[in-house]
């Protein structure tokens, strides 16, 4: 390709199409490289199991950009281009092993009532905490989505609250340390629990307290939240704003390296042998542990070499997919229950095992924690009529105690087994009769998947203190401006982080305008 554009971005993840399609709008000219063949990293749909049924490989709830400006003042036009979006009710059934399950339905009052059938007080504890969270959560928002450096941040945001010491105390403490002080009854204790690790951080560990309350606050507000057709909708509406403002997208295009001309970045290569030359900058989401080995080491500087080198992986999911002729069915107090989503928590003292099973390599098949997907029973254009898909996840480490991540390939019909056995006892219509056919995904598959899976990584990487807010992905370097002038990076590895939100890509997208003196507004004004 002898074009040159304005912009090349690397990578065609939700976050850097989402910056694409803003500097697109602006009136960039924007060329995107993708070394998959098709687009959307962890938001994608594949025909995995068998031809008509499209599961959501990685991603399926898009919950966290539904508060973002992205979507709430549709700033890309992306309805227009087709993107829609389902709030399933219920929200999410949780069953346990004594027979007793709780559900959430989008009518808070009906989540309140099952809360009560176990605790009148825990029933009360989840409304007032729903309450005073609603009253901060535009705050939080906010801050998601200001570049760190650009406004206040989320600890300013507490801060300035008329209970700024609460929330500040609140947001320091282990979300199981916020539960435990909250929440009494033992069923309770164990959904809030659960609900709270659907991040994937460690529930225990300080600084995710606010985890507590915003995972069951954002899925009370807006369900278990399904793009129609599949996780590989929104990249597919978002391709379609790039290329209606001139902008190119190639699969296919595995970039390798970075081209480094008088101290700047002004384009890439690729594996396939091509450059492309950028005039005004390069846009990566590119993982950071091979970002860097992409320009010589004198490029980055001692200083950001020693961030990446000292990055680590996050906890890390194992997948299987199901086509099935049934979803799973399970008993609740008034009847069978059939939800988009729900899980096995099994008890809070079960769940708070994982990290250490986690940070020891142990894989777990005793009582494994379970969140299983059923998006067709909401959305039935996803598999042939009648028919659905189903995803069974759990969470396993990367890196193995005895044998390393190669050893995935050897045990992972055995995990996938016991995830299966696990959801049998409380669905136990998903007989062999009822599954069609499968696919396991590892952690070490879902890194062969996408290289932006790090370790497994489904964040890029953990969000602890060392990795978050101004940290990342690397002190001194959190604003997207990488230490080679002219490169830009987005994605999960930079702030706020991995889930799909938006954030990472629209925040990228305001820094780079700025520095070219334009800015989100001159494109979300423009017009289509
Ligand atoms: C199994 C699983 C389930 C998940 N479920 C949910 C969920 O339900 N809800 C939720 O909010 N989050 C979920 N997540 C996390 C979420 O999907 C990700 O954090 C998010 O999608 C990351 O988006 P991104 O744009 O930063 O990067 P990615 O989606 O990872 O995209 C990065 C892209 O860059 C490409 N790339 C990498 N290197 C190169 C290169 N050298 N050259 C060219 N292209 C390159 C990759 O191929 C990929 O397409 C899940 C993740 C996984 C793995």
């Amino acid at each position: 390709m002898s074009e040159a554009f304005d912009i090349v971005v690397a990578g065609a993840g939700h976050n850097s199409l989402i910056a694409a399609a803003y500097l697109a709008r602006a009136g960039l000219s924007c060329l995107v490289l993708e070394a998959n063949e098709r687009i959307g990293g962890d938001t994608a749909s594949d025909e995995l199991t068998l031809p008509g049924f499209w599961h959501d490989s990685c991603s399926t709830a898009h919950n966290l950009i539904q508060s973002s400006p992205i979507l709430r003042e549709d700033e890309l036009g992306l309805r227009e281009h087709g993107l829609e979006y389902i709030a399933p009710d219920p929200v999410v059934h949780l069953p346990f092993p004594d027979g007793e399950s709780l559900t959430m339905w989008r009518d808070e009052e009906r989540t309140w009532a099952e809360f009560a059938r176990f605790s009148r007080a825990d029933a009360e504890a989840y409304r007032r905490m729903m309450a005073d969270y609603g009253r901060i959560a535009p705050d939080v928002g906010r801050a998601r989505y200001t570049p760190v450096g650009s406004g206040e941040s989320t600890g300013q945001a507490l801060a300035r609250q008329p209970d700024g010491g609460r929330w500040l105390r609140r947001n320091a403490m282990s979300a199981w340390e916020v539960i435990a002080s909250e929440f009494g009854e033992p069923h309770v204790r164990a959904f809030m629990l659960w609900m709270s690790f659907m991040t994937m951080q460690p529930p225990e560990r300080p600084g995710t307290g606010l985890l507590a309350y915003s995972l069951a606050y954002g899925r009370q507000r807006h369900s278990w939240t399904l793009p129609r057709g599949g996780s590989g909708a929104l990249p597919a509406a978002l391709a379609r704003v790039i290329e209606a403002h001139g902008g190119v997208i190639v699969t296919g295009a595995k970039v390798t390296g970075l081209v480094i001309e008088g101290g700047r970045c002004t384009g890439v290569e690729t594996a396939g042998g091509d450059r492309f030359a950028a005039r005004r900058a390069v846009l990566s989401t590119i993982h950071i542990k091979h970002l860097v080995e992409m320009a010589p080491a004198e490029a980055w500087g001692e200083d950001f070499r020693y961030g990446v080198a000292t990055w680590q992986p996050g906890i890390s999911m194992f997948v299987t997919h199901y086509a099935t002729t049934q979803p799973p069915r399970y008993r609740g107090p008034d009847g069978d229950v059939v939800s988009v989503a729900s899980g096995t928590p099994h008890s809070a003292g079960r769940m708070l095992r994982l990290a250490t099973d986690f940070r020891a390599g142990a894989i777990a098949l005793d009582d494994p924690v379970l969140l299983i997907l059923c998006p067709t029973v909401a959305d039935p254009s996803r598999a042939p009529e009648g028919r659905h898909t189903l995803k069974v996840v759990g969470f396993q480490p990367y890196e193995l105690a005895d044998g390393g991540p190669e050893r995935w390939d050897g045990v992972k019909e055995q995990v996938s087994a016991a995830n299966l056995e696990q959801l049998r006892r409380h669905a136990p219509n998903v007989t062999d009769e009822v599954i069609l056919a499968s696919a396991i995904k590892s952690p070490l598959d879902l890194e062969r998947m996408n290289a932006h899976n790090w370790h497994g990584s489904c964040h890029g990487g953990d969000a602890g203190p060392a990795q978050s807010g101004e940290l990342r992905p690397v002190p001194g370097w959190a604003s997207h401006r990488m230490p080679v002038p002219g490169l830009y990076q987005t994605g999960a590895t930079t702030y706020p982080g991995g889930s799909v939100s938006g954030a990472p890509g629209r925040n990228a997208a305001a820094v780079l305008l700025a520095d070219l003196g334009m800015s989100i507004g001159q494109a979300v004004r423009a017009n289509g």
